[in-house]
């Protein structure tokens, strides 16, 4: 059985990595792998090949930027010729990106059925732009497999529970797996312009890169400022879109506790995860990896992402708004060891075997 996976943004290749290590020992399954190109600097992509073991991509597409309509209708055109070529039985898409709803349209016009890992999740805004693609690749896609109970309870009140399976989170799988790997704090913090930065004993960690901190200055200078007003150093891995903004904002060196840093590898976020004193962050994949460490979290956002975290004070939701981020985290988290909501670190296998049997 030929199965089509499409990646292209960080968080994908993570929960790609879970997966695909599965296929490539089963005889039955023939995986092809296909990078759109979305994300392409060397640390927001290649690495995360090298350190999570993942094959070099069939394809490469080299897709990225312009507007929204346009990666989106490149993508789709791009990816209409792969699969016409290479007729997979069944297309594999994680998450929510222009990546995702690119590949699942693709494919269901062209009869390939869809399945769609990280389905279900819904904020209720369609100004979100992954809202957009986690609503339309759902409703094209044959198989769902939503990682929590909330996200297959939206599947259900929008009908589409006869098709959707709960596997639990493919990134917990991933902490799990590769958090036996990381190295402590020997893993190497690098500066914009290369030079190696000390990692502090004690260190908060922040990272911020979703458009409605970063659009314009005033949000983002409100997160840095509230950071440096913690008594730990904060480090800030800067995504590349946001890093001449960042650059700029902090050039008069107003917030001398930031330790800015290139965006680091997953085991090296990981490691940051683990040791850091509390997370600040706009990413879904941290506020869960937040979760998993046991780590207070403050999610800068307007809209709840993963209900399933927001318990105890684990993770609050803040505005961009430093008092506001100064008093969640100052307040106390409490953690009950039992409360496991994102699976029991198998969710890989429930996938690759939903597939196998589909
Ligand atoms: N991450 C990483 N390097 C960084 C920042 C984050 O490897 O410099 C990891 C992080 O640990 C998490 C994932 O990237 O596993 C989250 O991806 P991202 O924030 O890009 O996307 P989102 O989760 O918001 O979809």
């Amino acid at each position: 059985m030929k199965i089509a996976t499409v990646v292209g943004a960080r968080p994908q290749f993570i929960k790609a990595a879970v997966v695909s290590r599965l296929f490539r020992t089963d005889p039955d399954v023939d995986e092809l792998l296909i990078h759109t190109g979305q994300h392409f600097d060397y640390n927001m992509s290649e690495v995360f090949f090298e350190e999570l073991d993942i094959p070099k991509p069939a394809y490469n597409l080299g897709i990225s930027g312009g507007s929204h309509a346009q990666m989106i209708s490149r993508m789709v055109v791009a990816l209409e010729e792969v699969f016409l070529k290479e007729k997979p039985d069944k297309l594999l898409v994680y998450g929510d990106t222009n990546s995702t709803l690119a590949a699942a349209l693709t494919a269901v016009k062209l009869h390939i059925p869809v399945c769609h890992v990280e389905a279900g999740n819904r904020f209720g805004s369609l100004d979100n732009p992954e809202e957009v693609n986690r609503i339309c690749t759902d409703h094209v896609s044959s198989m769902l497999m939503p990682c929590t109970e909330s996200a297959l309870r939206f599947l259900q009140q929008e009908g589409l529970g006869g098709r959707s399976h709960l596997v639990g989170d493919p990134m917990f799988d991933a902490f799990l797996f590769y958090g036996e790997k990381c190295g402590g704090n020997s893993e190497v913090l690098l500066d914009f312009e290369g030079k190696r930065l000390k990692r502090p004993e004690r260190y908060y960690y922040l990272t911020c890169h979703r458009q409605e901190n970063t659009a314009t200055d005033e949000k983002i200078t409100e997160i840095l400022r509230a950071m440096n007003e913690l008594p730990f150093p904060t480090i800030y891995p800067v995504h590349p879109r946001n890093r001449e903004r960042v650059s700029r904002i902090c050039a008069d060196g107003r917030f001398p506790k930031l330790i800015l840093t290139q965006p680091v590898g997953y085991l090296t976020s990981i490691s940051l995860v683990k040791g850091a004193e509390k997370i600040v962050t706009d990413s879904g994949g941290l506020q869960r990896e937040a979760f998993f460490a046991e780590k207070q979290c403050v999610t800068v956002f307007d809209l709840i992402v993963w209900p399933e975290t927001m318990v105890d004070n684990r993770n609050q939701l803040s505005a961009a708004e430093h008092t506001e981020i100064l008093k969640k985290l100052s307040e106390k988290q409490t953690v009950d060891p039992s409360y496991k909501p994102f699976g029991d670190g198998k969710s890989a296998e429930k996938i690759a075997g939903l597939l196998k049997r589909y």
